[in-house]
């Protein structure tokens, strides 16, 4: 492929290996630790595409081959899980006594890697606004190696300027990396807009189905040695068997989103003329502050929005929480399945302000209708309990 493909094309044919495999559409799934060579020549030469499990194999290669071509990236290394993924390209650029900036927005276990494990290496995280954009440029230290973003954020969805924080970076030689587990490639290809590591947790809209834990890093030409190297010193791998299922996801990816999209935006249509309802987090609706930077960059929305809810009480809180038929209760997102939970977060650079509780829900591949129903109920037992 020449990479002008589209998405939904990239998806159907990357990394696939049917000559290596007597025509068979998939790759099947390795399980291997050792590989055979005929001769001690072999055995010896540099080149060899699999010479060891943890190495590589035909399963991870695909998987791994995939994501390179729909993220435009020189290399791409799966790993077991989306926290993973983060830690491992964390540590790919910064080393002890280096400073981070990460932003305020994060994904909750990467604010917690940060102020632990990262500051026992004697990495020094300081955090900023996301909304910041050039404005970042004051917050650079001579030892500053690297700049964290994620559009939309976490929980409250703010949108980046990632481009001109990108160009700050660079100004300061600091890697930029992209947590772009919320739109994916086929929405949003960070490197294309001065990313140097992407990461995904594929646990999400990759897998798809709710069974498979795992993330993925691509880096840009620039970044592509560096990753390789601590991937392949720490021993991180990915087993045959979750590359399958990750890959079979990729398959269907753009058409899904397409579903989950279509279905956040009927939702966050009917929630913003609630009654109980005082925002919609969904960059997508015009009204999103982060609107104008969506449509600028992103060529579509999934299907994970926040709602902030006038003011109410536990009780009657708890009430609409506890008996929807078709949201579930529980963590993650991406899956075929809608689900919600109430948003808890820490902020240290920029205050959220919010008058009423945050929470959080994701349209899944059930009838928008059915779900619109089910979220009625469940505002119709938060009035009763009220
Ligand atoms: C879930 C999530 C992760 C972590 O992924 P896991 O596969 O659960 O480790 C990282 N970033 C974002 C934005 C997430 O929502």
């Amino acid at each position: 492929m020449d990479g002008k493909e589209k998405p939904e094309t990239i998806a159907v044919s990357a990394g696939r290996m049917s000559a290596e495999h007597f025509g068979a559409v998939n790759t099947p799934v390795y399980r291997t630790s050792t590989i055979l060579h005929p001769n001690l020549e072999s055995l010896k030469s540099e080149g060899l595409p699999y010479k060891y499990g943890r190495r590589g194999t035909p399963s991870s290669r695909s998987f791994e081959s995939a994501i390179e071509q729909l993220e435009g990236g020189a290399r791409t290394v799966a790993v077991p899980s989306g926290l993973s993924a983060i830690t491992t390209a964390i540590f790919a650029v910064c080393s002890a006594g280096d400073h981070i900036l990460m932003t305020d927005s994060c994904y909750g276990p990467t604010r917690h890697f940060c102020d632990k494990t990262l500051k026992r290496f004697s990495v020094e995280t300081t955090y900023y606004d996301p909304l910041i954009a050039g404005g970042i440029d004051a917050l650079f230290r001579p030892n500053t190696r690297a700049v964290y973003c994620e559009s939309p954020g976490s929980l409250t969805f703010e949108m980046q300027d990632v481009p001109a924080i990108a160009a700050v970076a660079h100004a300061h030689g600091a890697s930029v990396l992209l947590d772009n587990t919320w739109a994916t490639p086929v929405f949003f290809r960070p490197l294309d807009y001065g990313v140097d590591l992407s990461i995904l947790s594929g646990t999400k809209y990759l897998g798809g189905h709710a069974d498979v834990m795992v993330g993925t890093i691509t880096a840009n030409e620039s970044h592509a040695a560096r990753l390789s190297a601590f991937y392949g010193d720490t021993g991180i791998f990915l087993g045959g068997d979750d590359c399958f299922l990750a890959l079979r996801g990729v398959r269907t990816l753009p058409i899904r989103l397409k579903r989950h999209q279509e279905s956040a935006l009927k939702l966050t249509h009917w929630l913003q003329s609630h009654a109980e309802v005082v925002r919609v987090l969904y960059p997508a609706l015009e009204s999103d502050p982060g609107h104008a930077l969506w449509k600028r960059d992103f060529l579509g929305s999934s299907g994970l929005f926040g709602v902030e809810l006038r003011p109410v009480g536990d009780k009657a809180l708890t009430a609409f929480f506890n008996g929807f038929r078709h949201f579930g209760l529980g963590y993650s997102w991406g899956g075929y399945e809608s689900l919600i939970i109430p948003a808890e977060f820490k902020r240290t650079a920029r205050k959220f302000e919010a008058t009423g509780p945050l929470i959080r829900l994701h349209a899944g591949l059930e009838d928008a209708d059915d779900l619109i129903a089910d979220l009625d109920a469940g505002f119709a037992r938060m009035k009763a309990a009220s």
